[in-house]
């Protein structure tokens, strides 16, 4: 019988909530873990699900990708920022490197792989494809699905197939955990088909559901998130979820025999959200930028408001904060010189690591710099990466706060932030441990070569699990 890999991603699923609290609501989840092994799995830096996902498939790292973040600077100019997409991709992914030796594969909501490009297989592209949500997806995008014709078996067996939901930072909560659930079902009911109808060897797919839930209700389970709401209408939301989480699961499992490894990973994890630091206040407080005109409120950020003969660096949002500096000869209006690079740096660092909460309590906020974090850095790597509060705190563009705090986010309600370990289990036949000590997102491809007994590039990242 021939050997198949199936990975069932769940984006931002937590080890806390997958081996612990809602353990009891996932019996299949449970026998999987009784009958292989699984554990933490450390994620990317940062730990967000683009580059996580596509890191994850090509073991290699954000610097070797090349891509740092949702959005990328494509040039030294101020406001070059843009969403990466598959073109970026410049090196194999799994399913391509499988593709060599006469392998077939089934690749379902991956991140990064819109367009797709031709490949051995199946391919649906992830919420990052850019269709109009307003309008039914149509074949008439000839670049979501691989082959093309894929769109129309879509429209047949799951007419309701979403991409992803098209407003999930909204208040409406009832709307949208209808929304949740039914765009789970529908992925996993074309999932399914996937398993059942295509010749097949390796499959991977990615439910983006669980991180758009954790985003909405954290606040309803969590009873140390500081907004926790007791007796609410959503406090089994996050515990339901997951129940249908598990119960797809059992019945991919049907679909798949005792000669199939099976692996259910994360790209990261979840935690609550405390609050956020305004990265641009806290710039301007400290001497490091300057604004054209004071703002009048709260203001998104944009970089045409800034002073660039005064400012030695400015930041961008997100769940970790991202810092640039304006160097001479490197921005257009650079000031910081060439030679003061690494002390503006290490000053900024420094700073930075020394916030402290409004009473007065570090944080512990942690501070990268890409050329000491990663193998390579290709692309435009921001000068500095930020984990406040050790990411319990977001970081925050927007500016006219007068002050570094806040406890709302600007891009409309978020409850939690990402944590750096995510999950991993994989019932393989053969390793039958129970829980084990952390692995790495880098251990994934190679785990899945080795399974069809394929050499594992040395450029890789990550060992074998
Ligand atoms: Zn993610």
């Amino acid at each position: 019988m021939k050997k198949r890999v199936m990975i069932i991603g769940w984006d931002c699923a937590a080890p806390e909530l997958v081996f612990d609290a809602f353990k009891d609501d996932m019996p299949n989840t449970q026998r999987l873990m009784q009958e292989g092994i699984y554990g933490h799995l450390e994620s990317t830096i940062p730990p967000i699900t683009v580059p996580a996902w596509m890191c994850m498939m090509t073991s290699r790292d954000p610097g070797e990708l090349g891509i740092y973040g949702f959005r990328n600077r494509n040039d030294y100019s101020y406001d070059a920022l843009t969403i990466a997409n598959s073109h970026a991709i410049k090196v194999p992914p799994l399913w391509e490197l499988l593709g060599q030796e006469q392998k077939r594969s089934v690749v379902l909501g991956v991140p990064l792989t819109y367009p797709t490009k031709p490949f051995p297989g199946w391919m649906v592209t992830s919420f990052l494809t850019p269709i109009d949500p307003n309008s039914p997806i149509t074949e008439n995008n000839l670049q979501w699905t691989f082959p093309p014709r894929l769109a129309r078996e879509i429209a047949q067996v799951a007419p309701e197939y979403m991409i992803d939901i098209p407003d999930f930072r909204t208040d409406k909560r009832a709307e949208l955990e209808k929304q949740l659930f039914k765009m789970t079902r529908e992925r996993f009911k074309f999932a399914r088909y996937l398993l059942e109808k295509k010749s097949w060897d390796f499959f991977v797919m990615v439910e983006m559901g669980s991180d758009r839930l954790h985003h909405a209700f954290w606040r309803y389970w969590d009873k140390t998130h500081p907004k926790y709401e007791p007796n609410s209408p959503y406090t089994n939301t996050m515990r339901n979820y997951y129940r249908m989480l598990d119960e797809e699961l059992g019945e991919m499992l049907t679909c798949v025999d005792e000669n199939t490894t099976v692996m259910i990973v994360s790209d990261h994890g979840a935690k609550r959200m405390v609050g956020g630091i305004c990265i641009n206040e806290w710039l301007m407080k400290n001497g490091y930028l300057t604004l054209k005109t004071e703002p009048q409120g709260i203001t998104r950020w944009t970089t045409d408001m800034v002073n660039w003969q005064q400012t030695k660096a400015w930041g961008e949002g997100g769940y970790y904060g991202r810092i640039f500096l304006n160097i001479a000869g490197r921005e257009s209006d650079g000031i910081v010189r060439a030679e003061d690079y690494e002390k503006v740096r290490n000053e900024l660092k420094k700073q930075l690591e020394g916030i402290t909460d409004e009473s007065g309590q570090s944080i512990n906020t942690r501070v990268f710099k890409p050329q000491e974090i990663y193998r390579e850095c290709n692309n435009i790597p921001p000068d500095l990466i930020v984990y406040f509060g050790d990411l319990y705190w977001r970081s925050v563009g927007s500016v006219g706060y007068n002050s570094i705090y806040t406890y709302e986010n600007d891009t409309g309600p978020d409850d939690c932030n990402h944590a750096e370990m995510g999950i991993f289990i994989i019932k393989d036949g053969r390793q039958i441990d129970g829980q084990v000590p952390p692995k790495s997102i880098y251990d994934i491809a190679p785990t899945a070569l080795r399974e069809f007994g394929i050499d594992i590039p040395d450029v890789m990242l990550g060992k074998p699990i």
